[in-house]
């Protein structure tokens, strides 16, 4: 298991979140947000507006993805 904060995959704040795999900790990360989204959390809906401005750039969010599937990678088992 490998562990990263929402802060790390475009969020706000340091929750954890720990999987084997990038797409899992991804969606674990997406479904923490939109949680933080349902309750209005100011610092969440600001990094999802800058997350959406990314998104606006396929080739932009493509990259910022890769570079954090590489990091996810890089990290030590816990
Ligand atoms: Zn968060």
């Amino acid at each position: 298991m490998k562990t990263m904060t929402c802060k790390q995959l475009g969020g706000a704040c340091d929750l954890e979140f720990h999987a084997n795999s990038f797409t899992e900790i991804a969606e674990m990360s997406q479904k923490h947000g939109s949680e933080m989204f349902q309750k209005s959390d100011e610092n969440h809906l600001k990094a999802m507006n800058e997350m959406r401005n990314l998104m606006q750039n396929p080739d932009d969010m493509k990259n910022w993805f890769e570079n954090k599937k590489i990091e996810f990678e890089n990290l030590p088992d816990d």
